[in-house]
């Protein structure tokens, strides 16, 4: 299968049925995040235990099937990471969607994650992948709102 059609399928299936959507108490961060330029709105709930790492996590919110299907495969990836490991995710993940159409996806480190490299033929829903990182980055720094605009 090629990573076209296995993008719009693992983005259906997420965005039918969310893994992790829900709320979390208690829990030791969240936070909202909102990209305006589609209309996508989520909370983020975090448990991060003592030595930093993530026990859980869960969202809520409303958006496009890309926003949400990129938080329910980010959720998975991130439960029982550590905040360093989220810290350089964030980086390879952000790089990767951003990144030329015809670069190398480096599916080894990146995992599930590596199907969202779908989203590089669709410039503008970017962002709408990327809000649930955003909005996790926030959580974890307590600025409470996350905007991609
Ligand atoms: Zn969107």
């Amino acid at each position: 299968m090629d990573l076209r059609s296995l993008y719009q399928q693992v983005i259906v299936n997420h965005s039918k049925s969310p893994r992790n959507f829900g709320t979390l108490e208690p829990c030791s961060h969240d936070a909202d995040g909102h990209n305006p330029l589609c209309g996508d709105r989520l909370h983020v709930y975090l448990q991060v235990n003592d030595d930093d790492r993530i026990e859980d996590v869960r969202f809520e919110g409303d958006g496009c099937a890309i926003s949400v299907a990129s938080a329910s495969i980010m959720t998975e990836t991130l439960k029982g990471k550590t905040l360093a490991e989220f810290r350089a995710l964030f980086d390879d993940f952000q790089h990767m969607v951003t990144s030329d159409v015809t670069a190398p996806v480096d599916e080894e480190s990146m995992g599930k994650l590596s199907v969202l490299a779908g989203v590089r033929e669709f410039p503008s829903r970017v962002k709408c992948a990327i809000l649930c990182w955003h909005t996790v980055k926030s959580a974890l720094e307590h600025e409470g709102v996350a905007r991609t605009e």
